[in-house]
Parts: C-alpha cells; sequence; structure tokens
C-alpha cells in the first residue's frame, strides 16, 4: 500500500505526531482530513522522496518521522520505534503511543 504523508494545520498543535505522521492507506482511500490520534485537522502532503517504500522506514525515524502502520482495528505497527517505544500502538492505549520526547533531542 502507498505510504502518504500529512501534516497538522493547527501549528502549535500538542499532537504526538504533529508536526507530520505518514500513513499507509489503500490509493483509493480519501485522504484524511484529520488526524487519527487527536482529530486535529490535517492535510496531505507531498514527500516524493519518503513515499516509496518499506525499506525508507530506517530513514523516516532518522528524519523525525513517525509511521504506523495500521495492522487491526485501532492497532498500529509502529514501524519507525525507537528504543522504549512499543512495537504495536493501541489506539486506547496512551502508554503504547510513540514517545515525542525521545524523537525531539534539542
Ligand atoms: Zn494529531
Amino acid at each position: 500500500m502507498p505510504v502518504y504523508a500529512y501534516q497538522h494545520l493547527d501549528e502549535k498543535s500538542v499532537c504526538a505526531h504533529a508536526p507530520t505522521f505518514v500513513w499507509e492507506q489503500p490509493a483509493r482511500d480519501f485522504p484524511l482530513n484529520k488526524c487519527p490520534w487527536c482529530a486535529g485537522q490535517v492535510k496531505r502532503v507531498l514527500e516524493p522522496s519518503l513515499i516509496k517504500s518499506k525499506k525508507f522506514d530506517c530513514e523516516l525515524r532518522d528524519l523525525g518521522f513517525t509511521k504506523l502502520v495500521r495492522v487491526d482495528h485501532g492497532i498500529f505497527e509502529n514501524r519507525t520505534r525507537r528504543s522504549g517505544e512499543e512495537k504495536y500502538v493501541d489506539r486506547t492505549r496512551p502508554e503504547t503511543f510513540p514517545r515525542l520526547e525521545k524523537t525531539i533531542e534539542d
């Protein structure tokens, strides 16, 4: 499935997935207009160099992106898992969410 990059429209969003996250979805699906986590408004942005294939997951991580791939209803595999993060993210369990404070070092 193709991977798309989304950007929060609210620059002050405190969402753990702001400002940008990537989302894997069928090409026929409508673009998301709300963040799956905070329900804030998002827009799809073109990042052609980032959306080629799965082998770029580590590059995405190094760029500070979080890539989650849906594996079941409300369950996502964290493909850019950093140390200390859970492999699977459960929407109902905030403790499994990726940790922004580990992503941003400066
Ligand atoms: Zn959000």
